[in-house]
């Protein structure tokens, strides 16, 4: 099983299906632009003029689109993935999208005669680039098993979450933590300037303390205590706010659909929507820290 068909060749899907061609494997991708599809052939994917063509004698199926509407559109229809994929291929979608979407779209695959897995990922486009992506898996145990060694090539680690869709709802949970905590860490340092703190003073503190969390150690939204964080290169992403405004909506979808009480996650998503429309456009999440600050008395 080597032949794979890779919908969706843009920051994430591209560099993918490059380490996939690396790893042996013979890809044959489709992206609508032309930037993508230049990208990918030179990292050899063999390019197919269509999303049929593309899966046409594919054993396994990989999409990473931007929404959970992308990847309905292009399963379905006469000229759709699932009609065009051989019986019984293995469709792995990667993107985030809703898990009401990923059940949606797992229902089909399996009508259609084929097998079905959702595999978000986390580790953004450097983790793309270099093959350690967290990939968050929901299959049948014999489905992730059949397909592992062509997810390896893409993956750090490989976590199944459960049946269909659970990757998904992995997924948006860990990121309700997260944009919930970058907020939480934000007001705690624009707090401790207000009181005279250093950043430095804080980050001792409190990243040894029970404030400890990713937001605050990996991602700091303050230039200086962590050098690597996108704070020291003016908020270049890293997670730009766009995604992490996407991922809260989806969070929060899921919340409302379940019945589920998430006041903070209500309110995340809202001040990262708002922060996504403006100023936050083309900046990593972390940057609401000046959102939070510019919105704080003088
Ligand atoms: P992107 O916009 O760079 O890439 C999406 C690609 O899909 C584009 O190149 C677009 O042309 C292509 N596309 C749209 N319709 C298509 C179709 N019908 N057939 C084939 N290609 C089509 O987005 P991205 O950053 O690569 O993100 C992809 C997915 O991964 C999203 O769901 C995103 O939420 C998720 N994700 C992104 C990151 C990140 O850091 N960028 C991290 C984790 C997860």
């Amino acid at each position: 099983m080597t032949a794979i068909g890779f919908i969706g060749l843009g920051n994430m899907g591209g560099p993918m299906a490059a380490n996939l061609v690396k790893a042996g494997f013979t890809v044959t991708g489709f992206d609508p632009v032309d930037a993508a599809r230049a990208a990918a052939e030179a990292a050899d994917v063999v390019l197919a003029a269509s999303p049929a063509e593309a899966v046409v004698a594919a054993d396994v199926v990989i999409t990473m689109l931007p929404s959970g509407k992308h990847v309905l559109d292009v399963y379905q229809g006469d000229d759709g993935l699932l009609a065009a994929a051989p019986a019984g291929a293995f469709f792995v979608d990667c993107s985030t999208i809703a898990v009401s979407d990923a059940r949606e779209a797992a229902a089909l695959v399996v009508k259609a005669g084929h097998r079905a897995l959702d595999a978000p990922v986390s580790g953004g486009v450097v983790g793309a680039a270099a093959g350690t992506l967290t990939l968050m898996v929901g299959a049948l145990p014999d489905d992730l098993a059949a397909v592992r060694r062509i997810l390896e090539p893409m993956a750090g680690r490989i976590v199944h979450c459960g049946e269909p869709g659970a990757g998904q709802a992995a997924k948006i949970c860990n990121n309700l933590i997260l944009g919930i905590s970058m907020i939480g860490v934000s007001e705690a340092f624009v707090l401790g300037e207000k009181l005279g703190l250093t950043h430095q003073a804080l980050y001792d503190v409190t990243s040894t303390a029970s404030g400890q969390c990713w937001a605050l150690t990996t991602n700091c939204p303050v230039p200086g205590p962590v050098p690597a964080s996108p704070a020291n290169r003016d908020y270049q992403p890293g997670f730009a706010a766009p995604l992490m405004a996407k991922d809260l909506g989806l969070a929060i979808q899921a919340a409302e659909s379940t019945g589920t009480t998430s006041n903070l996650g209500a309110l995340a998503a809202a001040l990262y929507r708002e922060f996504a429309d403006g100023n936050g456009a083309r900046l990593d999440f972390s940057a609401i820290v000046n959102e939070i600050r510019d919105g704080s008395a003088a």
